[in-house]
């Protein structure tokens, strides 16, 4: 193995700032080192900052302190032997396939013959072979993923990041890319040294890496790591397999000093607490994981990979709705396991309405947004507001995009719970019947 690694991030933090002027600290004493021959994959929960560091590592963000250093020199700005995988597609819509693949090389000054046949190869070898003139809108989601990875690997790229490159696509089709690059990647047939894989899918991380790190939030951090020796393929059934994805879960659920609970992030904004993120998670996946945690054989408590298994989920899509449990206090989760609070018991036995008044009542005292756009409706004379009006001040906290789900959240927990209405046509909130 080389002394130097061909990456090391040193101590990287990235900040922001925030309309109001603060600063949102995003990534803080971030160290990573990426060597010849592994492919490392970086699990964290939705807004930890895993993209950011990865537009840091590509050059494309200079990090507030620390520094990225690539074959020994500092990164500085977009480095030649990294390239970076997106999750979304990303294509240029006029051009055809392989011109698509070929703007990378034409931007490094390859000649125009060369980067043709260069272009071809990396076509050939992603699995698009006669598909070379097509138009991205020509191609299903997987084939222009797939031409995502001819136009990264055609450059020959030392490093490859990927940022969550499968997430964009259906389940199936995902999983035969993921199968196709790794089978690719163990024949040594990729033109590349190493990879640095994003993901929030347990399984993906599992079945693809040699090394984990587990990414916390608020701020992102590594908190720790996880070697994988299994050899490939890696199945899922395997005692060695199903121990990792447990133990990945326990990693990513488990609470540590500095780092807010998912339900009490509250506590970072001290006074209104309006700031914390809401995953969207429906009211029905709500109860009904409630449901099954209650039912035999888990009676109010469960291993959260197998009670995914069971409900047929993806485990990185159980994790948003178990924490949301968790912020309205109807379950607790705890080194991967979940347990349903008594309210949460309680819910279950009950009827309709009376699940949705006990539901109002945990969102009203322990969802502060909800708790906020009640009170600020019971103080105005019309009973309504507008929804800029508290778009305006998650933005304060929070990314548009994030304070726009968080705000879709709350409308529908509230509409379920009959804390207030919500009308699509006026961007309003309203107290339909002012208790
Ligand atoms: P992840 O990829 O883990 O979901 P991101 O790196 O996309 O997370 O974002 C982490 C946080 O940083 C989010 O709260 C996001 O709103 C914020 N963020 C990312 N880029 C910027 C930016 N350019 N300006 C302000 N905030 C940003
Ligand atoms: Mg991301």
């Amino acid at each position: 193995m080389n002394a130097v690694p061909l990456l090391d991030v040193q101590n990287v933090s990235q900040a922001f700032s925030k309309p109001d002027g603060d600063q949102l600290v995003v990534l803080e004493g971030v160290n990573v080192t990426l060597r010849e021959g592994e492919i490392v994959g970086l699990l964290g929960r939705s807004g930890s900052g895993k993209s950011t560091l990865l537009r840091v590592i590509a050059g494309l963000n200079l990090p507030t302190v620390g520094e990225v250093r690539y074959l020994g020199n500092s990164v500085e700005g977009p480095a030649d032997g990294i390239a970076m995988v997106f999750q979304g597609f990303a294509l240029f819509p006029w051009l055809t396939v392989l011109e698509n693949v070929q703007l990378g090389l034409e931007a490094q000054g390859v000649p125009a013959a060369e980067g043709r046949q260069r272009s071809l190869q990396a076509i050939d070898l992603i699995g698009l072979d006669g598909f070379e003139s097509a138009y991205p809108r020509e191609l299903s989601g997987g084939m222009r993923q797939r031409v995502g990875f001819a136009r990264a690997l055609v450059v020959h790229p030392n490093i490859l990041l990927m940022d969550e490159p499968f997430s964009a696509l259906d389940v199936l089709t995902a999983e035969t890319l993921r199968t196709d690059f790794l089978d690719l990647w163990c024949e040594g047939q990729l033109p590349i040294k190493s990879v640095l894989l994003v993901t929030h899918n347990i399984d993906e991380a599992v079945q693809m890496c040699d090394r984990l790190l587990i990414f916390s939030t608020h701020p992102g951090r590594v908190v720790s790591e996880i070697p994988i020796s299994m050899p490939r393929p890696r199945n899922a059934n395997d005692p060695r397999y199903i121990a990792l994805v447990d133990r990945v879960y326990s990693e990513m659920t488990t609470r540590r000093n500095g780092e807010q609970r998912p339900g009490g992030r509250v506590e970072r904004f001290p006074g209104t607490g309006i700031g914390t993120i809401l995953t969207h998670v429906s009211s029905n996946l709500l109860s009904g994981l409630m449901e099954a945690v209650a039912e035999e054989p888990y009676r109010g408590k469960a291993d959260l990979p197998d009670i995914a298994e069971n409900l047929q989920m993806e485990a990185g899509d159980l994790l948003p709705v178990a924490e949301a449990l968790q912020m309205l206090r109807f379950a607790e989760i705890e080194r991967g396991d979940i347990r349903l609070t008594e309210a949460g018991a309680q819910f279950v036995r009950e009827e309709t309405d009376e699940r949705k008044r006990l539901f109002s009542r945990h969102l009203l005292t322990y969802v502060p947004l909800a708790a906020h756009i009640r009170r600020v409706l019971d103080e105005r004379k019309g009973k309504s507001a507008p929804k800029r009006r508290f778009a305006d001040e998650l933005e304060d906290y929070m990314a548009e995009e994030a304070a726009e789900e968080t705000l879709r959240t709350v409308i529908s927990w509230g509409r379920y719970a009959e804390a207030f209405a919500y009308d699509d046509n006026q961007q309003a909130f309203s107290l339909d019947n002012p208790a």
